[in-house]
């Protein structure tokens, strides 16, 4: 898969449904693959965190999710040709798996919510196999029980929802240890696949608006969406330093 660097972080140029292609083939191989979506908030963690900025690296796919990222593409000329969210890559395995012997295991979210979603999803995706649920509040000493949970239950896909960067980084400490083929972080889509949370209306994700919406509902996120201007003038002063492959 072809990638663009993008202030360090190797982001594959592929669209949602390449990225869900992608995601069953690696079912097909007998170990852990993990995928991450960054978005602008998370290429600049890395770009101020090496030891982040390899965890995402060392990933087996990378997506743009986030409008920010996919115009960075652009500026460097290596145009990614739309934004490949984790939710909308989650959505089109969900039905891509739902007819087959895949299993799936459900693990991030405020106490409750993983199981809501779990019935959500049964009865959209009827015939999906969810194996397992946990939520995203643990301490540390309770990481390793969770850990065997996940392997017990038998499944193959972990939807890890813990919020960037820590989601990232749990997968990248259990990756000796988890047994399942994929390992996706892909924040806060548990909320959204439960119904706790809502997806900004088509009219905001077609006009590169969602951050602005989010920012609307969630207006503490101000801080964190300071990254989004940083992020573009980052990417114009320095992105070109990068060697694109
Ligand atoms: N969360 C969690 N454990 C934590 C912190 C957060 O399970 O210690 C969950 C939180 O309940 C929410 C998700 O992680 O469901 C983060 O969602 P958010 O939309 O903030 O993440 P993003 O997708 O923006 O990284």
């Amino acid at each position: 898969m072809d990638k663009v660097n993008i202030l360090g972080v190797n982001v594959d140029m592929v669209t949602i449904d390449e990225a869900a292609d992608a995601i069953l083939s690696f079912l097909d191989e007998d170990r852990l693959h993990t995928v991450f979506t960054p978005n602008s908030e998370i290429i600049m963690a890395a770009y101020r965190d090496k030891a982040f900025c390899d965890i995402l690296n060392s990933s087996d796919l990378l997506t743009a999710d986030g409008i920010g990222v996919v115009y960075a593409s652009k500026m460097l000329k290596k145009p990614i040709s739309e934004r490949a969210a984790g939710y909308d890559i989650a959505c089109r395995v969900l039905d891509d798996i739902k007819d087959t012997d895949h299993k799936l295991y459900l693990f991030g979210g405020k106490p409750g919510v993983a199981e809501i979603a779990k019935e959500k999803l049964e009865e959209k995706y009827s015939g999906i196999k969810i194996a397992g649920t946990h939520d995203g509040y643990f301490k540390e000493d309770e990481e390793a029980q969770i850990v065997e949970d996940i392997n017990r239950s038998g499944a193959d896909i972990v939807f890890v929802c813990l919020g960037a960067p820590k989601q990232e980084k749990w997968i990248a400490k259990y990756r000796d240890k988890l047994e399942t083929r994929v390992a996706m972080g892909i924040g806060g889509s548990l909320d959204v696949f439960a119904g706790t949370a809502l997806r900004a209306p088509d009219f905001y994700c077609k006009h590169g608006l969602e951050w602005f919406y989010r920012l609307k509902k969630e207006p503490w996120r101000i801080g964190r969406m300071m990254d989004l201007p940083k992020f573009a003038v980052t990417v114009l002063l320095h992105g070109r330093k990068y060697k694109q492959n």
